[in-house]
């Protein structure tokens, strides 16, 4: 639990008449479930506000410039960085209850409201034949609010990308209390600054989003997903880079490495390939490829695939069956749990590398390891060098933890030396604002303070992220469990 905070009581009390104590709550189990995300650092709001419409929520900004209340937006509290932790204390602005869809078919648009589960959306569009790319694998818990403000990424981005290529319109209400709309619902708009693109992956300290316009596609006719055992990362992540140069654009290419198959075949209790299929390799590195299309094309891109593993991998299983290809998934899926058997805590980074350095990466994982004496489990987006390694220690344990710090400082200024990238989907939040100023430069920082000063001026929504180095080690994560943990 974090030092105690400025509290601005009369402010409440001004909240509570104006909005009415339906729509704020003060009591601890509603300020306590608003104080973390998945990074399970809580930092305690005064008050948590679930305005029932977009003038209550006016009201709620202006009173916050009004009496300097910090405010900050909470979607579903799955993130990764502490974004929607409210560090300075203050009002968090609930919108989880905005879930609204409508689809337009006729457009390939979604209308929808932040709140809105964003399986639900890909629920509602493919009733018309659609679907919405961008798939976090918290899609089962996170809101399109949260996709849309950290610009979220996810297994497709490789061919379809990311949240902003699919953001067409925003409406909102900026941290002064005006209400905004960014762009329309149209093919084309290119009239004036496009500050659309400025909100997405603002992490919610630009405004505060109340509807999005969202782009949907056409659901891929046809899928075939294959699974490639490798007897060392470094061979695994050598084929992945020459994947590259054979004009397939899988939907899905996931890498893992030996560290991540040993630990997720021990919580399946069951090997992936057969000893005799690996060679006696116990613990293979896999990929796992995913292609969707039209069967015509699918099935050119197979040869493809099939061609680029000959004499590469020790074994491979591939399948169009919809059942058969989900047995090929379940290792991917349980990694992301499996690494609690190495740790009671996990530091998951999501850096990002060009594929030159794909095994350069995967070394300095192996070289941390020995190091620090830490397990340096890693997976990730193949297609697009966003890697997640992860750093497990034991959160009571004061060594591991100085360990784990000094782990995840020297990887992320090796990343940086690489030409990549401190984050590739989660973005800054707290956790990673120590290593801002690794990745830009004083004119960069200074131009991005800028801005928020400008649409900011009180320095009230969501104040202490990204640009405030924040050392999470001085604090202790909550020992919450999520319902996403169970998955
Ligand atoms: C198991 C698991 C798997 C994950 N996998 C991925 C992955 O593959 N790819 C990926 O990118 N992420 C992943 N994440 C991280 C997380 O799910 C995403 O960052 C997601 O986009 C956060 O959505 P949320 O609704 O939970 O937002 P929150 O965590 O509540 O908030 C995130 C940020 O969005 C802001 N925000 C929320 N709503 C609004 C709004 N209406 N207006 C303005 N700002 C707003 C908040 O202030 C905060 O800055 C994963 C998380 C978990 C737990």
């Amino acid at each position: 639990m974090s030092a105690p905070l400025q509290t601005h009581p009369l402010a409440t009390r001004a909240l509570i008449e104006a909005l009415g104590g339906d729509q704020v709550k003060t009591d601890e189990v509603s300020c306590l479930a608003a104080s973390y995300d998945n990074t399970r650092y809580s930092f305690m709001p005064e008050a948590v506000v679930a305005p029932k419409d977009v003038e209550n929520l006016q009201k709620v900004v202006r009173l916050a410039n009004l009496h300097k209340v910090p405010i900050t937006v909470r979607g579903r509290g799955t993130g990764n960085t502490g974004a929607s932790a409210p560090i300075r204390g203050g009002w968090v602005i609930h919108l989880a209850h905005w879930e609204k869809i409508e689809i337009d078919p006729q457009s390939s648009l979604a209308c929808v409201e932040p709140g809105a589960i964003t399986a639900k959306i890909n629920e509602c569009a493919a009733v018309h034949g659609l679907f919405f790319p961008p798939d976090p694998s918290s899609l089962n818990f996170c809101s399109i609010g949260g996709n849309i403000s950290t610009n979220a990424g996810g297994l497709r981005a490789a061919k379809y990308g990311v949240v902003r290529d699919f953001v067409v319109a925003l409406e909102g209400v900026l941290p002064t209390g005006e209400f905004v709309r960014w762009s329309a619902p149209l093919r084309k708009f290119v009239s004036g600054y496009n500050l659309r693109d400025l909100w997405v992956g603002a992490e919610g300290t630009l405004g505060i989003v109340t509807k999005a316009w969202i782009r949907l596609v056409p659901l891929p006719q046809a899928r075939r997903t294959f699974l490639f055992a490798f007897e060392s990362d470094e061979k695994a992540l050598e084929a992945a880079a020459a994947l590259m140069t054979s004009r397939v654009a899988p939907a899905v290419f996931e890498f893992l490495d030996t560290q991540t198959t040993e630990v997720a075949q021990r919580r399946l209790g069951a090997s992936v390939f057969t000893a005799a299929e690996v060679q006696g390799v116990a613990n293979p590195a896999l990929l796992l490829i995913e292609l969707d299309g039209h069967p015509a094309v699918l099935a050119e891109d197979a040869e493809k695939v099939r061609a680029w593993a000959k004499g590469r991998t020790l074994a491979q299983r591939e399948s169009d069956d919809p059942v058969e290809a989900e047995k090929l998934w379940t290792i991917r899926r349980t990694c992301s749990q499996a690494m609690y058997l190495l740790g009671n805590a996990k530091l998951n980074e999501d850096i990002v590398v060009p594929f030159r350095s794909y095994v350069k990466l995967i070394q300095l994982a192996q070289r941390m390891r020995t190091t620090y004496g830490l397990p340096t489990p890693t997976f990730g987006h193949a297609a697009d060098g966003n890697f997640h390694i992860h750093v497990m220690y034991n959160r009571e344990d004061k060594e591991h933890c100085r360990k784990a710090e000094s782990a995840i400082l020297e990887m992320m200024r090796e990343v940086v030396a690489m030409g990549g990238a401190i984050t590739g989907e989660h973005g800054i939040g707290i956790s990673k604002s120590p290593f801002l100023r690794l990745q830009h430069t004083p004119a960069e920082i200074n131009a991005m303070m800028a801005i928020k000063r400008a649409l900011d001026p009180n320095n009230i929504l969501a104040p202490g992220q990204i640009f405030e180095p924040v050392n999470v080690w001085e604090y202790t994560a909550s020992k919450v469990t999520f319902p996403w943990d169970k998955h």
